[in-house]
């Protein structure tokens, strides 16, 4: 562990530290209390992080996909052997309590099974004898060097939702992880690299700004998969794709679930709790507005309140599992509070004000609990913008027509979720909201590893989404073959 608090760069296989003596702290957000520094670093370890992928990639494009899954194999064994130390790494980095962070290292390791299967999809297709005895068939080439940037908020899922199938594709990688919690990161690569990688294979540089940006200019950067807040995403993009790279780029999101009358009480109500503030709200795919006809507002909402008021908050160090955690940092909470001033500013009405809630033993750690905004108007900034913390927002509206218009004039489109018993509502939701994961009496529809991560709109740009097939058709090329023997 006190190695691993250093953050060091990996290079061709080596730990090293960067070249550069600019650097951020790594917060435990329990504790407020330092854990390490990350370096903030310049062009030149990125250039030696790409080269080292590029000379690898001479080797590794060659390697038979069966081996390149064998390492997975051994990989998904040593993930699972270390699973308690890697959700320990990723709450004390990012503060969500063991329990969530253990089943966020789950979701990852669903990704590595679908690497360790890729031989089985990676197969080409044929057509025997299309005319004059030519016979066609697809090859899947791998790309070269990709590059992948995560965000801090699920420091082991989201870098396993991107180099276990770039790699066993064929092809090489740079992981550039969140300056905040970049140390879940580093164990994710040391166990791989004990698994039998080549080195060279993958490498990490730590960095913000300035290494995105090394990475997004660098030639021998073949794709970038990015997962982050919308601006960052839109950037990435629009820079990634000018430079001629493949680019996936996830965004933030502003979720809504959609209540009917006839939805169950109990099981409805704990879905809205898990999903609302599970992870202190810090989730892309957190339902952060519940939208419902007055009658059914005030059927589900005494039960919402209740439920919130009674989950407990504090530090999620040692064995404590409170339902909330903190957030990840003092910036970010004073942005929550102020989101709460804003909603009050504007006219909601403030009928659980987590700024209040009692904290277990608070200590310096950045803790707010859950708050819940009710006649929250589509005008407001908390019903716009993306939070990112334990506030939901209740939005009233005449009817189920006019929710979905409601929901469908958000930006966003990661995703939407319905609570009902009624199959022809449940139907007509799935067709008309116009967002890319959709939940029927699920609260996180998040997809697991075998299907694709597919945001919408300013949700998601580029073309093929993380995980699933379009993870495997993004991280490869292919070619169409015509063979003619005389
Ligand atoms: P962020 O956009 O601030 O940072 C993400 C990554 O981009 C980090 O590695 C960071 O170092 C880098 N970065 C930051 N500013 C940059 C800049 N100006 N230029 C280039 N790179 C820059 O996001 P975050 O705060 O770490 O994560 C939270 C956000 O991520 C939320 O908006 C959340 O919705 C989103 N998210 C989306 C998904 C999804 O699948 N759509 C999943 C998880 C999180």
């Amino acid at each position: 562990m006190k190695e691993l608090l250093e953050c060091k760069h990996f290079i061709n296989g080596q730990w090293i530290n960067a070249q550069t003596t600019e650097q951020q702290a790594i917060t435990n957000p329990s504790t407020g209390e330092t854990i390490s520094w990350s370096p903030l670093n310049g062009n030149k370890d990125v250039d030696d992080a790409v080269s080292s992928a590029a000379k690898a990639f001479e080797e590794w494009r060659d390697t038979p996909v069966t081996k390149r899954a064998q390492i997975m194999y051994r990989y998904k064994q040593l993930l699972e052997k270390n699973i308690d130390e890697l959700s320990r790494l990723v709450t004390l980095e990012h503060g969500k309590n063991v329990i969530e962070a253990r089943g966020s290292v789950g979701r990852g390791i669903e990704v590595v099974d679908l690497a360790c299967s890729l031989p089985a999809v990676f197969k080409g297709e044929t057509l025997h004898n299309v005319g004059g005895g030519v016979d066609y068939e697809t090859r899947r080439f791998p790309l070269g060097v990709c590059a992948g940037i995560t965000p801090f908020n699920f420091p082991a899922m989201i870098p396993l939702w991107m180099f276990p199938i770039a790699i066993t594709c064929g092809n090489t990688f740079v992981l550039k992880p969140s300056p905040q919690t970049p140390l879940t990161s580093i164990r994710l690569v040391e166990l791989l690299d004990e698994a039998g990688l080549p080195k060279g294979v993958i490498n990490v540089v730590h960095g913000g700004k300035e290494a995105v940006d090394a990475l997004l200019e660098h030639p021998q950067v073949q794709a970038v998969s990015f997962v982050g807040s919308t601006p960052i995403a839109k950037y990435i993009y629009q820079t990634g794709t000018n430079a001629g790279k493949r680019v996936q780029s996830a965004g933030g999101a502003k979720n809504y679930a959609l209540l009917t009358q006839d939805a169950p009480v109990k099981e409805t109500v704990d879905a809205l709790i898990a999903s609302a503030f599970g992870s202190a709200g810090e989730r892309c795919m957190a339902m952060s507005i519940v939208i419902g006809t007055d009658d059914v507002i005030d059927k589900f909402l005494p039960h919402i309140r209740n439920a919130a008021a009674e989950l407990t908050v504090g530090p999620t160090f040692g064995d404590e599992t409170p339902d909330m955690g903190p957030v990840i940092s003092q910036e970010h909470l004073e942005r929550i509070q102020n989101y709460i001033t804003s909603g009050i500013e504007q006219g909601a009405k403030l009928i659980l004000d987590g700024r209040k809630h009692d904290i277990i033993n608070p200590s310096n750690g950045f803790f707010i609990g859950p708050s819940i905004f009710d006649h929250v108007k589509p005008n407001m900034r908390i019903a716009q913008e993306e939070i990112f913390g334990p506030v939901l927002c209740v939005m009233r509206v005449a009817d189920f027509d006019a929710a979905m218009e409601q929901i469908n004039t958000s930006p966003y489109g990661n995703a939407a979720v319905i609570f009902t018993n009624n199959g022809a509502c449940a139907r007509e939701f799935r067709n008309r909201a116009q967002c890319g994961m959709i939940g029927v009496n699920v609260g996180v529809p998040a997809p697991m590893g075998l299907f694709p991560f597919s945001g919408w709109n300013d949700s998601f740009f580029g073309d093929l989404h993380v995980q699933g097939r379009e993870g495997i058709d993004f991280y490869t090329k292919k070619k169409v073959v015509l063979n003619r023997w005389f």
